[in-house]
């Protein structure tokens, strides 16, 4: 599993966890993550988001 961070102000996304303040389930993958997703924090668009290890 991996993490997604937002470039712009550096919030994480753990997919092992999910993110039980946003509704995600721990284990769902950033690519099932609905679509509509901004960030939590500064609302920068899902697919600006970027991969890491
Ligand atoms: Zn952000």
């Amino acid at each position: 599993m991996s993490k997604w961070y937002c470039p712009k102000c550096g919030f994480m996304y753990n997919e092992t966890t999910g993110d039980e303040n946003l509704g995600i389930p721990a284990e769902t993958l950033f690519v099932k993550v609905d679509p509509a997703f901004v960030c939590p924090r500064c609302k920068t668009p899902k697919n600006m988001f970027i991969e890491v290890g």
